[in-house]
């Protein structure tokens, strides 16, 4: 008996000091848990073993761990890593090539002529390391993706160590690599059977929007996302057109229409949701559908201002995008931040709505829920997976600090970015990266410019 309970203390006190032994020690900064609570531990400290966090409290709590690295985080912020929600990591080699243009004909005069001519396995591969360089320097651990060529974004993503919601464009007009939606559509089975197990990809299935795929297209898409379990992308009631054409077709409205066809259901993340009755915003809540929201992106193509206040009071999960960069044109969050609450505000004539505190919680956590992960990501809490930014604070405009929420989205850049770790591995260190070859990625770029150039007709062409 005695010889028994001796053996059951040895092994008590093994997990004991097996449970204080972490891999890497985040010591000393300001700790922005983004938590259901709010909690901030000034300073404080975030503990992880692999890919989970283990511990996070205040910094006098962080003596109890024994870790194997440590990293003293004085004079830097600490927070969850941030989601895009929305973009075509891409299309960073069309950043600027057409501008200023309405939204029909900037996509069927500019955009789509471009990619005809030089979008590519080559040109996808290049353009989303350079998203990738871009958005880890700015904090984002996690990016959602609809273009072409997806499995190019999902091994770029995997390189780069970047976390990536993956999902080949369905369309029913010939896109740069399937002619027909039903060859996108078997393409995207394949790819979801071989990134399905993927620690850093999900694969998911993007239709592309309501006005550019059949009834046919749209159900095949969202059987295929059911059958497999992973989640549904599409671009949803972003421009006064796509009602007009979606309503001369199928007399109702988008977001009618996919309800009316059975398309709406938990997996579904929209884009954009701008043009949305009251009824239709209800809607969207009953079926659990995500919503991503565009501020840059929808200002700068002059969409229209998405009811953001009324999805959140709604129930509905908002997260934060920053869509293409030829529609931006960067994929800074921080930026996206600010511009988000900013619009709304200057909308309402009220400078209380979209408060920095809840702006915050829609580029972390709120896109983690729209995209059903808020278990995992989106918050720095035990049991989550290790995707953690600092920030140096020790910056003229990171002085003085009054709150921290006030401070990340209206004072901070993404530049303030020094490191990033993304499930438990470091991706970029004291403002180096770590997993990308910057320099050649910058001169690929330089290069696709000038191929990108010579392809477009004169009149598209624009000093
Ligand atoms: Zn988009």
């Amino acid at each position: 008996m005695n010889a028994l309970l001796s053996l059951l203390l040895t092994w008590i006190a093994l997990q004991a000091s097996l449970r204080r032994d972490v891999e890497l020690l985040i010591d000393g900064g300001v700790v922005v848990t983004v938590d259901p609570h709010g909690t901030v531990h000034d300073p404080g400290f975030v503990a992880f073993r692999g890919d989970r966090i283990v511990a996070v409290g205040p910094a006098r709590e962080a003596g109890a761990f024994r870790p194997r690295a440590r990293i003293d985080a004085k004079g830097h912020l600490v927070m969850p890593g941030l989601i895009n929600t929305h973009g075509h990591a891409a299309m960073t080699l069309f950043r600027g090539v057409a501008d200023d243009l309405e939204l029909m004909d900037w996509l069927k005069n500019y955009i789509w002529p471009a990619e005809a001519r030089n979008v590519n396995a080559d040109f996808v591969r290049w353009g989303t390391r350079l998203a990738a360089a871009e958005m880890i320097r700015s904090g984002t651990s996690l990016f959602v993706d609809m273009y072409y060529f997806e499995e190019e974004v999902a091994r770029a993503a995997k390189e780069a160590g970047m976390r990536a919601v993956a999902g080949e464009t369905v369309l029913d007009f010939p896109a740069p690599d399937f002619k027909t939606a039903q060859e996108a559509l078997q393409y995207t089975d394949g790819f979801i059977r071989r990134w399905k197990k993927d620690p850093l990809v999900i694969p998911a299935v993007a239709p592309h929007a309501p006005y550019t795929c059949s009834k046919e297209t749209l159900l095949a898409s969202k059987q295929l996302a059911d059958r497999h379990s992973v989640p549904l992308l599409i671009h949803l009631a972003e421009s006064r057109d796509e009602i007009e054409q979606v309503r001369a077709r199928h007399g109702t409205t988008s977001t009618a229409y996919l309800q009316e066809i059975g398309f709406l259901e938990d997996r579904v993340l929209a884009a954009h949701v701008i043009f949305v009755t009251r009824e239709e915003i209800d809607l969207l809540a009953r079926a659990g559908v995500g919503v991503s929201h565009n501020p840059e992106s929808n200002m700068k193509l002059g969409s229209g201002v998405s009811p953001v206040p009324e999805l959140l009071a709604a129930g509905i999960a908002v997260g934060l995008g920053t869509d293409g960069a030829a529609s931006n044109n960067n994929l800074d969050l921080f930026e996206a931040m600010d511009f988000a609450s900013k619009l709304h505000k200057i909308h309402r004539l009220s400078p209380t709505v979209l408060q920095a505190r809840e702006v915050v919680r829609m580029a972390t956590v709120g896109g983690a829920a729209a995209l059903n992960l808020e278990d995992q990501l989106g918050s720095l809490e035990v049991g989550k997976k290790a995707d953690l930014v600092l920030l140096d604070l020790n910056r003229a405009r990171a002085q003085p600090l009054y709150s921290v929420y006030s401070q990340l989205v209206y004072a901070l850049k993404g530049s303030d970015v020094r490191s990033v770790w993304i499930d438990g591995k470091p991706v970029l260190r004291d403002g180096r990266l770590l997993n990308l070859d910057e320099p050649a990625i910058l001169e690929k770029a330089r290069e696709f410019q000038r191929r990108i150039r010579a392809s477009l007709m004169p009149a598209q062409t624009r000093p």
